[in-house]
């Protein structure tokens, strides 16, 4: 396979979505499908439901992205999948987050506020929401001066992990940690494993924001095994936690839009009724029969009994929020099988000793 002919695809499959659709980096994501050829591709691709129309964000521009303000000069990023945010101070600017997909647009979205605001568009400080590349993997384009600040688990698993893309952070803190910038006030917060072991809540009390990344997505479902989550419980609990600090903007860290405390009221109802349909599958489908029929090949009967459970639980959640939640139907049974699991080895619902 030729070097120059992927990426041209690549390069005019953005520049056609970044016209046409809200979701450039869409194609980031897909890259690897053009691989296959694109006759089989086409033929066995499945369809799914449309988005909402409540799911997307504002149009891009011609280079990809929206930048937009929050209150006052707090501004969100977007190039559609993902999001970034950054506080304009009197001392130089404050960047949260630096999503490769974005990449160098941050540089522009933060020119553009700066030169029509007349403020400086220096970035002195970054703020990791958690260690994971496809949020920091623009980090290094800020060099090396920038003040990096994160979870100490961040810095831990980064100079771990050891991606030059990625430096870990200069200023730590295991609990809280008040960052003061040019006058701003920045409340950074650890409450548990979640998404991440590192995850953390950023809360700007004068801006009305919080910023809490890869937990509800709005106007989208997560996507598998609830956002490729390392702690389901702590998953399932962070909603209420987040809601328990006052705010009225929420920056997700994707897709096209930010959200609303009722966007996340949707996504805890959303992941509460896998829970129950879970409890209630798990009473109602007889394992008998997969047992019987595989006999001593006991993964596959663990396979497809645990996969009937999922798929008993998963159904009505579809349903329910097919045309509600965009990718219903695309994510659900994935996050399913994870909260059965989670429900089974956490909980220890199902489990039974030996008489
Ligand atoms: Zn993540």
């Amino acid at each position: 396979m030729s070097e120059t002919t992927p990426a041209t695809s690549r390069r005019s499959f953005l520049t056609r979505t970044a016209v046409a659709v809200a979701a450039p980096s869409i194609a980031t994501l897909a890259a690897g499908a053009f691989a296959a050829p694109a006759s089989a591709a086409e033929t066995a691709l499945p369809d799914y439901a449309p988005v909402p129309p409540s799911a997307l964000g504002p149009a891009l521009n011609e280079q990809g992205y929206h930048v937009g303000r929050v209150e006052r000069n707090l501004y969100w990023v977007t190039d559609g999948t993902y999001q970034a945010a950054f506080l304009t101070t009197r001392d130089g600017v404050v960047l949260f987050d630096a999503p490769p997909s974005i990449g160098h647009n941050l540089q522009r979205a933060i020119d553009q506020i700066a030169a029509a605001n007349g403020v400086s568009n220096k970035v002195t400080h970054l703020v990791y929401s958690h260690h994971h590349a496809d949020h920091l993997g623009a980090s290094s384009l800020f060099g090396k001066t920038v003040v990096r600040i994160g979870h100490a688990e961040t810095r831990r698993l980064l100079l771990r992990d050891n991606d030059a893309t990625r430096p870990a952070p200069d200023i730590t803190f295991k609990d809280r940690y008040t960052l003061r910038v040019g006058g701003q006030r920045i409340n950074l917060a650890w409450h548990g494993t979640s998404h991440s072991a590192d995850t953390i809540y950023i809360h700007l009390p004068e801006h009305d924001t919080l910023m809490l990344v890869d937990i509800a997505l709005p106007g989208w479902v997560p996507i598998y095994n609830l956002n490729v989550s390392e702690d389901i419980p702590g998953f399932m609990a962070a909603p209420a936690t987040a809601l328990s600090y006052p705010w009225k903007h929420y920056i997700a860290g994707h897709l096209g839009r930010l959200g609303t405390r009722d966007d996340v009221v949707l996504h805890q109802r959303y992941v509460a009724d896998i829970a129950t349909n879970v409890r209630t599958a798990l009473a109602t489908v007889d394992p008998t029969p997969y047992f019987v029929k595989y006999g001593v090949n006991t993964w596959a009967a663990v396979k497809t009994y645990l996969d009937a459970v999922t798929d008993y639980a998963a159904a009505p959640v579809v349903a329910k929020y097919t045309g509600v939640l965009a990718a219903a139907d695309v994510f659900t049974a994935s996050s399913t099988l994870v909260v059965l699991e989670s429900i089974r080895l956490d909980l220890g619902v199902g489990s039974q000793v030996h008489p």
